[in-house]
């Protein structure tokens, strides 16, 4: 018998979107409209993500709200 907790229904997956970077112009893949540039460093702010970020409780691990 499988006596491990059941998993929580997951989350969509995280869409990949494509930009080009602000500061080098370099094509670059993110998720969710989050970019990180290996080029030149450059990433965008989370806020212009179009999905809103997972919290503690979304976590798998998450215990409860006085746990570190
Ligand atoms: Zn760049």
């Amino acid at each position: 018998m499988n006596t491990r907790k059941p998993l929580r229904p997951s989350p969509a997956p995280p869409e990949i979107t494509y930009t080009n970077c602000r500061r080098c112009g370099t094509e670059i893949a993110g998720l969710d409209g989050r970019y990180a540039c290996g080029v030149c460093g450059w990433a965008n702010h989370y806020s212009e993500g179009y999905r809103t970020l997972p919290t503690a409780q979304d976590d798998p691990d998450w215990t409860g709200p006085h746990c570190r």
